[in-house]
């Protein structure tokens, strides 16, 4: 599971009764469909576990081809695999022995597009094969009251998620996966607002509130600065020196006039949605290979800060920093951490299919992780949550 994963997770067991002889045989050729598209998975994704490429990329079609499987199920046997295959990666990296997965227990996972819960008639409808058809079941509750099923059917806060389905001797056994956010960290004195702010290479800054401030203009401005201090330099004559010094004054103050009005922008956000903070990453663990060492960006990053940080005393801002560790991997939606999530500026859960601006989703991990790993700003109020928009968002 998850590191930082915000939310408690329950599974309610239950047998499935009211089964006709039909719905027992779709159940069960369901069940070697999915056995037999793991395995084809398995075989393709096992050739590529170096690379780590997405297993779902290399074998989703494949499957949806070779069994009778729905989109719906090849997407989920894929992520079953992705699952099996990270953990013989962290095997091996530990130094122990790991054989490629090969799936014979006759169990399925289900998730919210191929189980429906009814509460109230005790049933649930699951999708079988082709995922055109549906098979329902009661659930076979206890009679007592008390069976702790209740408590996750019966309670809106805990809302189904990841179920999967078993077959032993001779009966079906449903394992209902139940999830509820956990309580957001306790604020003290007052409830306050942070916002994140994610920084990088093609948008100078992407706020949690899916603000983004494109480097676009920047990034070719400072192109054509480069070339003129190239033309100048092969030129090697003394006016063209000081030509060149005065050049290099020009694009510093491009950079600082474009990073102030960013700053502003930042400070705007924080304002209109009555933010008590503003995060960012930490930037002295910034390592080389990271994409934005291209313009000088660690330079610009920590001018961009402090900018902020003088603008923010002015309204009464504060301003502090979290740990990048995971930020940029992990999804905002379901809290899985994974290599394979992002895509350039793409971001795409592997685990619930969350799609969105890659930054714009670590802008929102910033902000969230500073609030779950317990940040209490010393001499400020402590706040408790942060401003963001909801859904996909794209820089306008
Ligand atoms: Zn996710």
């Amino acid at each position: 599971m998850a590191l930082d994963d915000e939310y408690h997770r329950r599974t309610a067991i239950t047998r499935l009764d009211g089964l006709s002889q039909k719905d027992h045989e779709l159940l069960q050729a369901t069940v070697e469909e999915w056995l037999d598209g793991c395995n084809i998975a398995s075989n393709l994704a096992w050739e590529n576990e170096h690379s780590q490429s997405g297993v779902r990329k290399v074998a989703k079609g494949t499957v949806e081809e070779e069994t009778n499987l729905g989109s719906q199920h090849s997407i989920l046997a894929c992520h079953e695999v992705a699952s099996s295959i990270q953990s013989c990666i962290e095997r091996r990296k530990k130094g122990k022995k790991a054989t490629q997965p090969h799936f014979t227990s006759k169990s399925i996972t289900y998730d919210r597009r191929t189980l429906t819960v009814f509460p109230e008639k005790e049933q649930v409808s699951l999708t079988v094969l082709g995922g055109h058809s549906r098979v329902r079941a009661d659930l076979a509750l206890p009679n007592n009251e008390d069976g702790y099923q209740y408590q996750y059917l019966n309670d809106d806060e805990w809302e189904y998620t990841e179920t999967t389905l078993h077959h032993r001797d001779g009966e079906w056994y449903i394992h209902l996966g139940y999830r509820k956010k956990k309580p957001e960290p306790e604020a003290t004195t007052q409830n306050g607002t942070v916002l994140g702010v994610d920084l990088g290479v093609n948008q100078i800054a992407v706020t949690s509130t899916a603000r983004f401030f494109s480097a676009g203009k920047l990034n070719h401005v400072r192109r054509e600065f480069e070339e003129t201090r190239g033309k100048l330099q092969k030129c090697g004559k003394q006016s063209a020196h000081r030509t060149l010094q005065q050049v290099s004054g020009r694009e510093d103050e491009y950079v600082k006039h474009v990073l102030h009005s960013v700053a502003n922008g930042i400070i705007g956000e924080a304002v209109e949605h009555d933010c008590d903070g503003i995060i960012f990453e930490k930037l002295d663990g910034i390592r080389d290979d990271l994409p934005y060492a291209d313009w000088h960006s660690i330079w610009a990053f920590r001018k961009l800060k402090k900018f902020v940080e003088y603008k923010a005393e002015e309204e009464s801002v504060f301003v502090d920093t979290v740990n990048p560790k995971n930020t940029s991997k992990r999804c905002n939606e379901c809290g899985s951490v994974r290599d394979d999530n992002r895509h350039r500026d793409e971001f795409e859960c592997q685990r619930c299919g969350n799609q969105n601006h890659a930054d714009y989703n670590a802008a929102k991990n910033i902000a969230e992780l500073y609030l779950l790993r317990g940040h209490q700003p010393s001499r400020r109020r402590s706040v408790s949550q942060y401003a963001l928009k909801s859904g996909p968002r794209t820089p306008s």
